[in-house]
């Protein structure tokens, strides 16, 4: 019982389908309350949409898929499942940030109004406790000093950097990241690294999906690889990356190092 209850994410066998192509087959995976839950894998072999599945943007087709001890999509009354509708799916959608590979700013929108913007949409905060929320999201990821600037006037970490900050500004219980730096000149890899190793050392939960293995070694209380559309291994990132015990993530780890 405490053991379901201190999870943040329980998939058992979950399967997704796009016509007739099966996408997931059979996703068993566990992240704990505060666990830093990092994902590898090649291309095409299921990540994202498993993280869409996550976050409440996709249906999965069979299995279970519990996100902090509620079904996805479904609510349990008197001990049978009943589908939500659009608007407890909205909510549950701003209980989890995410963070994808492109940044996603609005174009039009300062920094700060980035940030701001969810907040006060969704009547969660009146505007000036929004901004001043932002202030401190925007120092806390380093950018401070460019709040009254435009996306196009930022780097690409900057703009991933504010991406961030606009994720946290809703509180999220649970984050995902989605390839977070891998549309990011080498260069600029780095910051945005940092600022994901401090929310994880503050003890957030998130799910990473990353090829960056170092990361995943330094901050990731589990690594998992997925291949073909399953979770084949996953553990501790040292003993994983010293020793897998899959041919297969084998394989992947010799290829990305
Ligand atoms: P990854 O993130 O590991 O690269 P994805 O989850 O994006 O993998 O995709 C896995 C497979 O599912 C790919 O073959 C992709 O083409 C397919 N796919 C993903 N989303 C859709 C969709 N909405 N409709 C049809 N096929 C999709
Ligand atoms: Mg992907």
């Amino acid at each position: 019982m405490t053991a379901t209850v201190d999870l943040m994410v329980r998939a058992e066998g979950v399967r997704k389908r796009f016509g007739d192509t099966e996408v997931l087959k059979g996703v068993d995976a566990m992240v704990s309350r505060g666990e830093v839950f990092c994902l590898i894998g090649a291309s095409g072999s299921g990540k994202s949409t498993f993280l869409r599945c996550i976050n409440h943007l996709e249906t999965i087709d069979s299995g279970r898929l519990l996100v902090d001890g509620r079904y996805v999509g479904y609510e349990e009354r008197d001990g049978s499942l009943f589908e939500v509708g659009e608007r407890e799916l909205a909510a549950r959608r701003a209980e989890i940030g995410m963070v994808f590979q492109r940044f996603n700013l609005f174009p039009h929108l300062t920094a700060l109004e980035n940030v701001t913007r969810a907040p006060v949409m969704l009547g969660r905060m009146k505007r000036a406790e929004a901004i001043e929320t932002a202030r401190v999201l925007l120092a806390r990821v380093g950018l401070a000093d460019r709040a009254d600037h435009y996306p196009s006037e930022l780097s690409g970490g900057q703009q991933q950097r504010v991406a961030i900050a606009r994720a946290l500004a809703m509180a999220p219980k649970l984050m995902l990241f989605d390839e977070p730096t891998s549309a990011l000149d080498p260069e600029l890899v780095g910051e945005v690294l940092s600022v994901m190793k401090d929310l994880a050392r503050e003890g957030r939960t998130m799910v990473v999906v990353t090829h960056e293995i170092g990361f995943a070694r330094d901050v990731a209380d589990t690594l998992a690889f997925m291949d073909g559309g399953q979770i084949v291994e996953c553990g501790p990132p040292d003993r994983m990356i010293r020793e897998p015990s899959h041919p297969r993530t084998a394989a992947f780890l010799s290829r990305v190092r």
